[in-house]
């Protein structure tokens, strides 16, 4: 199996990009989870709930019915932060396996016209959220990163030795915080228990 990225990852210094966000067996079978960056946190506009509810309908519409992928297709679907999506593949894959499968998907959503499927009220939850010219955009934006990757598009920024240092610092005053509430309660539960006993005695005389 090939190692799991740190979930520990820099959102200010995350690039747009395809990053393998986790690895999970379930089954005996790995899942991976890949982490679709379309803006880079804090330095672009995030996407519209509009563009961002298109490109989940068409993308997700695509992938089911790529020829190749669509039986490995578990889900997609968008980030709370509306910087990316999220798409869980079954298997163990790498960002440079699915590029190819992206670069489909998102050539396709920035060339869409037509009826956005499951655009009803039956079908979806709030279907008038809709921003079709915005998503186009946006594909195209994406599609442009994904026909020609750079290393730091396919991988995590790497944590330096600083960010390190201070990530160790708060675990050591977060582990005292914690162990300095465990003696407080211990005392005072010690104290309640003392209470309690001398009310037994109280009763007892
Ligand atoms: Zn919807």
């Amino acid at each position: 199996m090939k190692t799991i990225p740190s979930f520990e990852i820099n959102h200010l210094k995350l690039k747009k990009g395809v990053y393998v966000s986790r690895k999970d067996v379930v089954g005996g079978e790995v899942i991976t989870t890949f982490d679709l960056r379309m803006k880079r946190p804090y330095k672009d506009a995030p996407m519209t709930t509009g563009s961002m509810h298109v490109l989940e309908h068409i993308i997700a519409t695509y992938l089911r019915n790529d020829k190749m992928w669509s039986h490995r297709i578990i889900y997609f679907g968008p980030m709370g932060c509306r910087t990316g999506f999220y798409l869980l593949i079954r298997g163990d894959y790498a960002p440079m396996d699915i590029i190819p499968l992206l670069e489909r998907a998102f050539d396709y959503a920035s060339d869409f016209n037509g009826d956005i499927p499951g655009c009803t009220t039956i079908e979806c939850g709030n279907c008038y959220d809709m921003d079709l010219p915005e998503a186009i955009n946006d594909a195209a934006d994406y599609y442009n990163l994904l026909i020609a990757p750079k290393k730091y598009n396919l991988e995590y920024p790497p944590i330096t030795e600083e960010e390190k240092e201070k990530a160790r610092k708060k675990y050591e005053k977060e582990k005292k915080q914690q162990l300095k509430i465990l003696k407080e309660m211990r005392r005072e539960l010690e104290n309640s228990n003392e209470d309690s006993s001398k009310e037994t005695e109280d009763v007892d005389s």
